[in-house]
Parts: C-alpha cells; sequence; structure tokens
C-alpha cells in the first residue's frame, strides 16, 4: 500500500501528536434504496479574512458570537459525500490529499472505517477544482487514489482551470490552486468525462451549474423516488454567515457577487421545498436542512 498522509498521522496521534480532529467522521442517511454518506478528509485552518475579509464587522461580529466562530481563525469541516445504490459507488470529490494541510487528507482511513475500499469507487464527480476538492486525486506516487472510477466534471469547471492562463490571470493568493488543479488534471485528461447544465450525469442525479465560488462549480440533486437531496459543495460554504447573510459576498469565493446569487438562489430552494442539504463545509458531517428565519437562514443538522 502507497504511503498516505494518513500513516504519518496515525503515528503522530500514536505520539500523542493528534492533529485536529472533526467531530463526526461519518454522517449517514439514506436515499431510495441506496446509502448516502459523508466522508471527513479532516479540517482546514485558515485565517477568518479568508472568507470575512471586506463584510461589515459589527453585523459579522454578533453572528460569529451568536454560534462561538472566532473571527480570526477558522477550522471547517471537509465532508465528502458518498453515495452507494447497489450497482455504483459514487464519490463527490476526493479531499485534499497529503499536500494541501495537514489537517487534511483524511478521506482514505475514514473510508475504509465506513467499509469502502479505493478499488470500490466506480464514479468520482467534481463540485470544482479547489485544493480540498481535488488535490486527493493522487497519492504520494502520483497514482490515482481511485483507479477503477469514472471521472466526470462540469465542461466550464474543466475549461477554466485546464487553460494556462488561468495561473497567470487568477491572483497571487490562488495561484497554487491553479497549477496544482492543472496538474492533476492532466493525469485525467484522457478519461474525463464532461458535462453540462442540466445534464442528467447518472439515474437519478441532475448536475445544476452553481457559479461564483468558482467559475464552473457544479451542484448536483439526487433524485431516487420520492426522495431528493441537494449535495451543494461549496456554493453555500458555510453555516455562520452564509445562512445569515447570504447576499453578503464572500472573499472565499472567486466571483463574490455571482456566488451570492447563487447562494440566496439555493437558499431559497431549499427552504422552500424543505429538500436536505449536503455541504462539504457545513458542520457535523455537513448534511442537514435549510430553515428560513425571517429574512435569513439557519442551518439544520441532520
Ligand atoms: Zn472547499
Amino acid at each position: 500500500m502507497p504511503l498516505t498522509r494518513r500513516h504519518l498521522l496515525q503515528s503522530a496521534a500514536a505520539a500523542g501528536l493528534a492533529p485536529l480532529m472533526p467531530r463526526r467522521l461519518v454522517a449517514e442517511t439514506t436515499i431510495g434504496s441506496g446509502r448516502l454518506i459523508t466522508v471527513s478528509d479532516g479540517n482546514l485552518v485558515l485565517p477568518g479574512d479568508f472568507i470575512f475579509a471586506g463584510m461589515p464587522e459589527a453585523d459579522l461580529s454578533d453572528i460569529l458570537a451568536a454560534q462561538g466562530i472566532d473571527r480570526q481563525r477558522l477550522t471547517p469541516e471537509c465532508n465528502v459525500t458518498l453515495w452507494q445504490d447497489g450497482e455504483q459507488t459514487v464519490l463527490f470529490d476526493v479531499g485534499a490529499g497529503s499536500t494541501f494541510m495537514d489537517s487534511a487528507g483524511e478521506l482514505l482511513g475514514n473510508l475504509e472505517a465506513a467499509g469502502v475500499s479505493p478499488e470500490q469507487v466506480t464514479v468520482v464527480v467534481f463540485t470544482h477544482a479547489h485544493p480540498d476538492h481535488i488535490w486527493g486525486l493522487l497519492d504520494d506516487f502520483d497514482d490515482l487514489v481511485f483507479p477503477e472510477a469514472r471521472y466526470l466534471m462540469g465542461r466550464a469547471e474543466w475549461d477554466y482551470w485546464w487553460d494556462p492562463e488561468t495561473a497567470e490571470t487568477i491572483g497571487t493568493e490562488r495561484q497554487a490552486f491553479a497549477v496544482g488543479a492543472r496538474r492533476r488534471m492532466e493525469v485525467i485528461e484522457d478519461r474525463i468525462e464532461r458535462f453540462e447544465d442540466g445534464a442528467e450525469i447518472l439515474p437519478g442525479l441532475a448536475a445544476i451549474l452553481t457559479p461564483g465560488h468558482t467559475p464552473g462549480h457544479m451542484a448536483f440533486e439526487l433524485r431516487q423516488g420520492n426522495e431528493a437531496t441537494l449535495i451543494v459543495g461549496d456554493a453555500i460554504g458555510n453555516d455562520h454567515v452564509a445562512f445569515a447573510r447570504p447576499g453578503w459576498e464572500a472573499n472565499s469565493d472567486q466571483d463574490p457577487e455571482l456566488a451570492a446569487r447563487t447562494r440566496v438562489a439555493l437558499m431559497d430552494r431549499l427552504a422552500q421545498e424543505q429538500m436536505p442539504v449536503i455541504g462539504f463545509h457545513l458542520s457535523e458531517g455537513g448534511m442537514g436542512h435549510v430553515e428560513r428565519t425571517g429574512d435569513a437562514y439557519r442551518y439544520v443538522p441532520l
């Protein structure tokens, strides 16, 4: 078995140097006759300004205080969604891998704990190509972690990160994102299947273009019988300001204005239809409901 960060972290944990651990490693529900779970990839450690820079501080401070969120330092969970329906084992994003952040890259160990081996994964679908979602594509030897899988990505997202110009135009803050995405995409170039907004990419799984966080970000509506869940990736990127002030522009979005419009529309629909949501960085495993409270919304974990 190739060396993974997980093995190193297990040694670190054994030596009493355990990294920050998420609260839940796996959250589980069902949809139709299938199994729908989230598997933790660990968490990120970010300066608050990564999201909050430019937001009205007084109002922000009240919102964060109400939820006990540190303005200066954020540790969002990373929750990878997995859907098994008997024929397919579908993974939505592949986590950060071993080289992005010490606190992330935990997916493989937690998948194993959920009874899923990397070889069992038949389909990998990407919401977008940021490091915490795609860098886990390769192991420390640059081999595919999920060797048997088909790989699917929205066409606009693929085209954006594939373009060599992107590394020049994206800005210094995110330049490593562009280089890192392209390097991994080169490994799957021959097998990638690109899809459009609205495509039914698997039976009962429809793609929804949700741009702004990245230019071609995709959410997915999973519908089995009369049950449905919306897998929103980072189109709803946290469970504090994104819910309390969905219309505020967030520094973590590449096109903040467009992302805010996308987020408001998603919130409205999720609350209206009372449809369960799965968000990559939402807390307590990332599964929950969106509840409307006056002009704002509230995240209710499953
Ligand atoms: Zn993310």
